[in-house]
């Protein structure tokens, strides 16, 4: 797959009743709000404005679609984890995204954008918890790779992986760098059965 994506936008959900027939296949993007969700997304998908990268961290509450072909979705969950939000609002988080994870027949993969130098953290486990939950395979891409040279990246995504669940590929990610952007594309052709 060597072409971009051309994904456009179907809707911005805020609760289960507003999200797209559950038919098809799909992949959904979640991350910690900073870990670079959005520049992996735009990186994969070749769409430098698709997925907004957040000046106002962790203010996004909607589940964003994306058509990417007849059928076959990408999708763009909150962003967790940022600290001054409410009790309120991690809880409409919370609700929405285990309803999207337990309802959620189409959806076919989960990536998961970790900072390579913070590690996978309790909100990831969460999210990879329910995608087993689900029998839905993850992965994680290691964000902002460039930041450490590439033996430390190495070093520290065995470190990662020491503690990371069963299963889940770990992948060295850079988007200004473009490191792991072909592998990510080729997982997300798998799982959208786009070959
Ligand atoms: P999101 O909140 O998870 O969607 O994160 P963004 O994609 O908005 O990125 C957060 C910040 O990290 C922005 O300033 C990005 O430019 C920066 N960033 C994202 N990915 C990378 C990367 O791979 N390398 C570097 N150096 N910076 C990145």
């Amino acid at each position: 797959m060597t072409t971009a994506l051309a994904p456009s936008f179907l809707i911005g959900a805020r609760s289960p009743k507003q999200f797209p027939a559950d038919t098809g296949l799909e992949v959904a993007f979640a991350g910690r709000s900073n870990s670079g969700k959005s520049s992996a997304i735009n990186a994969i998908t070749q769409r430098k404005g698709l997925a907004r990268t957040s000046k106002t961290p962790g203010r996004t509450r909607e589940i964003n679609f994306f058509e990417v072909r007849d059928d076959r979705r990408l999708v763009d969950l909150p962003g967790y984890g940022y600290a001054k939000v409410s009790a309120a609002v991690r809880d409409e988080w919370r609700g929405l995204l285990e309803q999207y994870f337990r309802r959620r027949r189409s959806l076919r993969g989960l990536f998961v954008t970790v900072d390579i130098r913070r590690g996978i953290g309790d909100l990831d486990r969460v999210m990879l918890g329910w995608a087993e939950d689900a029998g839905v395979p993850a992965a994680a891409l290691l964000t902002k790779a460039d930041k450490l040279s590439r033996s430390a990246g190495l070093k520290r995504r065995d470190d990662i992986a020491a503690t990371a669940p069963d299963g889940v590929p770990l992948l060295l990610f850079s988007a200004p760098r473009r490191l792991g952007v072909d592998e990510a594309r080729a997982q997300l052709a798998e799982w959208l059965a786009l070959a």
